[in-house]
């Protein structure tokens, strides 16, 4: 096999694990390749160290202990009298600079340069040590350059020469170790090819040998659609070529320096990204071909700042973008995105923070006259910015993800696609960072969304949701690519918190782990820290404060899903106030279970009524207790007490049956109904049959348990009034003129019906509801079913869940 040239990271070069694997990845490649020329960096972050220094010396303040600190480290495993000269004479820089106070370009590349021929000396005699050929080349004699101090030009045709010479002069088998970064002038002084700059000096030297690949060692298995530190889900891009690569180098993937890249193009030499720390990845491959799909991936770029420029009177004036990019230019200000908004807001400029300062100045003085004649307004800078760049995402497919930005309170500040075709930037507060790319990326990738519901109550319809949750989580990740993640689990004392989501032992988590005193903003604050995105609060319990919680909710960006009552049916003010708060934040809310549990009927309902059926009566058993209790009481020869025990017995009333029995939970139902309608009505308006006599409403739950024979007169002589071929059922209807918004007639109350109807055919503990409209006239449309129980509550509600997820 031919040439290749492979070139080690500062990382990869760090004592330890990096160091050992880099020899071990030199001699297996030395044992197939003839002729391998490695290329190093500065062992890990020597550079700054050494910059440090300078800048220590400069301030004539002590910089003797990070020196020893560094020569250790230098030093380290391989020891050599060589390597304690170099620190000499670097020490001697050192005073020098100390002494006058100052230091130039020149010496500052004399002094970074020590730290890859300190590298690569420590590498060649490490491999020397273990029974390799190997050579310390110093690049100084190899790549010549201007004198551009810090980001010298190279002279190629006296650099492919020395190259040339110097290798064609080698023996087979022998590796040799290159200074990476450094070069020297035609003088033979020390210059430097800009940071970052020995990933370039491989690239020159594939494309002067000729090599057949160019393997660079870094600390990361490839390119990713996203930096995995932000991303979980973030994948590794098998393959992807040159054009596609210049594109993620603009946006900050530095080993894809356009610099670096077009030795190789015009050669087109394969460059392979590997990590010396999982050597057996394949890594990610750039070559000439293009790849089919073309990528995308998403950048991110940070420590910038957002100077937004207002200037209505010079707005679309001819020359205004001229001589802001002059000011800047002139300033050395490098504009990395310019976006013109509408003309409120100006023109948008995106700079590093560090000149943010500077420019700002540069752009008052240009524009000072303008500022007198008021063509000016405002020129402002916005620190703590991100840009978050998707490389190869068309404009057109991009309303996805931005509708998951904003669905995540997520509005970027800026938006621009202007800079070459195939890109779209936006600009976010840096806070926003972490949501705002975990959203873009699931949106972007299909990878599956992630969705994070904190549940409150734990009672029997919480609890039994969370485990039928736990149970279909990957069953559901599976089929619909969703991954469902309970975030939180509050009980009326203590709340458990896992961003990762709580396990099949979240009851003794809670227990254990459970946090106390909380409140609702306890677990907002856990979501904006963590950045959990697409929230989702599920009020399971039947509490009338909680309530107040859901506003606070929505604002916080979370939907709701809810099969407590209360929030339904508390003041039509509130009812109202709720859907303005939720409409203004894009928010949903959905609560099937609060009546008829499972059953589709506030959807029915619904859809009806927006699709202009008018609806003219609503009449039904809405209560599974109360179905339960008059099926069987109207038709079996038994105490009233007799039939209520076994219905309490076997779970289907609350602990006390009265809450059942006094008739507010079907006016609750009922008048959630009427108000699907628009109807404007208020729970007082509602005409309740309450079914407990007078003298046991009053007494406490264990005194009414053991009176239930009290119950048994009145409802034997109601029993006998029964004509043959009727039975009982408690109903709730909506009738009256539902046309007109406070036309409703809402009755609760207990009627004699004919067994062989749909209301007197009911068995067991169903709920049925009928839905009289118009154009059905006398053929309701009926919907019956198991309207009560936990289980299939729970079921609704989880319904409720993943339909809330399917609209968003
Ligand atoms: N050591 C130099 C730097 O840190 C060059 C390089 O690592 O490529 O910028
Ligand atoms: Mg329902």
């Amino acid at each position: 096999m031919g040439t290749i040239v492979i070139k080690f990271g500062g990382k990869s070069l760090a004592n330890g694990t990096g160091l050992n694997n880099v020899l071990r990845i030199i001699k297996n490649k030395q044992a197939v390749h003839e002729n391998l020329v490695v290329v190093v960096s500065a062992r890990g972050n020597t550079t700054d160290q050494l910059e440090g220094l300078l800048e220590t010396a400069k301030q004539k303040k002590g910089y003797t202990t990070a020196l020893n600190n560094l020569k250790k480290e230098q030093l380290t495993p391989c020891h050599s009298p060589e390597l304690e000269q170099d620190f000499t004479a670097l020490e001697d820089i050192l005073k020098g600079v100390s002494y006058l106070g100052d230091y130039s370009p020149k010496i500052k590349d004399e002094v970074l340069a020590q730290g890859e021929l300190f590298a690569a000396k420590q590498v060649a005699k490490l491999l020397v040590k273990e029974g390799i050929k190997a050579n310390f080349v110093d690049s100084r004699k190899l790549i010549i350059t201007d004198s551009s101090f810090g980001d010298a030009l190279t002279l190629e045709k006296e650099s492919q020469e020395k190259v040339l010479d110097y290798f064609n002069n080698q023996e087979a088998n022998t590796v040799n170790v290159v200074t990476g970064f450094i070069a020297a002038n035609t003088a033979g002084e020390t210059t430097t090819l800009g940071r970052n700059g020995s990933n370039y000096t491989a690239s020159l030297l594939a494309n002067y040998l000729n090599a057949s690949e160019f393997q660079n060692y870094t600390h990361v298995d490839g390119i990713f659609t996203a930096n995995p530190d932000l991303v979980a889900d973030a994948q590794k891009i098998e393959q992807l070529s040159f054009n596609e690569a210049n594109e993620l180098a603009n946006f900050g993937a530095s080993i894809l320096h356009a610099k670096t890249i077009l030795p190789l193009v015009e050669k087109g030499i394969p460059l392979r990204i590997l990590n010396t720390f999982n050597t057996n990845d394949n890594g990610t491959i750039i070559t000439k071909n293009n790849t089919q799909k073309g990528i995308k991936s998403i950048s991110v770029l940070d420590d910038v700042s957002l100077v937004t420029f207002e200037g209505r009177g010079l707005l679309g004036k001819v020359g205004i973008d001229a001589r802001i990019f002059n000011a800047l230019s002139n300033n050395n200000i490098s504009v990395s995105i310019i976006s013109q908004g509408s003309s409120e807001r100006g023109i948008g400029l995106v700079i590093k923070t560090n000149r943010a300062t500077d420019a700002i100045l540069a752009l008052e003085k240009e524009f000072e006259t303008d500022f007198y004649k008021r063509d000016v307004n405002k020129i402002s800078v916005l620190d703590d910015v991100v840009v978050i760049s998707i490389i190869g995402q068309e404009l057109n497919d991009f309303h996805k993800p931005f509708n998951a930005l904003i669905k995540n309170q997520i509005t970027p500040l800026l938006f621009n696609n202007t800079i070459t075709g195939k890109n779209v930037s936006i600009i976010v507060k840096k806070n926003q960072l972490n949501k705002a790319v975990n959203v873009i990326h699931g949106q972007i990738f299909g990878v599956a969304k992630k969705i994070n519901i904190v549940i409150f109550g734990k009672g029997l319809v919480g609890g039994t949701l969370i485990n039928q949750i736990l149970s279909n989580t990957k069953a559901i990740l599976k089929r619909r690519q969703i991954q469902l993640n309970i975030v939180a689990v509050a009980s009326s004392k203590k709340v458990l918190l896992n961003k990762n989501g709580v396990s099949e032992n979240w009851k003794i988590e809670l227990e254990q782990n459970g946090i106390e005193n909380y409140t609702t903003e306890t677990i907002i604050e856990f979501a904006e820290k963590h950045h959990l995105e697409n929230l989702i609060a599920v009020d399971n319990t039947a509490s009338a404060e909680f309530i107040q919680e859901y506003i606070p909710l929505i604002k916080a960006g979370f939907d709701l899903v809810s099969s407590n009552k209360i929030a339904n049916t508390s003041s039509n003010e509130f009812y109202i106030q709720l859907r303005e708060v939720l409409k203004e934040n894009n928010k949903q809310y959905l609560y099937e279970t609060n009546v008829g549990a499972g059953l589709p009927l506030i959807d029915t309902i619904k859809l009806l009524h927006h699709s202009g059926e008018d609806i003219v009566k609503i009449k039904g058993v809405f209560s599974g207790s109360l179905s339960y209790l008059f099926n069987t009481f109207s038709t079996e020869d038994r105490p009233f007490s007799e039939v209520l025990q076994e219905a309490i017995d076997k779970g289907f009333t609350e602990p006390d049956p009265r809450e059942d029995l006094c008739g507010n939970d079907v006016a609750r139902k009922l008048l959630i109904l009427a108000r699907e309608l628009d109807l404007v009505n208020e729970l007082s308006d509602v005409n309740i049959k309450n079914l407990i006599p007078e003298p046991l409403r009053a007494i406490d739950t264990n005194t009414f348990l053991q009176s239930l024979d009290e119950l048994n007169a009145p409802y034997q002589e109601l029993k006998s009034q029964q004509k043959s071929g009727n039975v009982l059922r408690y109903i709730g209807e909506l009738s009256g003129d539902l046309s007109k918004s406070n036309g409703a007639k809402l009755d609760v109350k207990l009627v004699f019906v004919p067994n062989n109807s749909a209301l007197g055919s009911l068995k067991g503990s169903d709920s049925i509801f009928e839905i009289y409209t118009k154009s059905y006239g006398e053929n309701p449309l009926v919907i019956q079913g198991a309207g009560a129980g936990a289980a299939v509550t729970a079921r609704g509600v989880f319904g409720d869940i993943l339909r809330l997820i399917e609209k968003s």
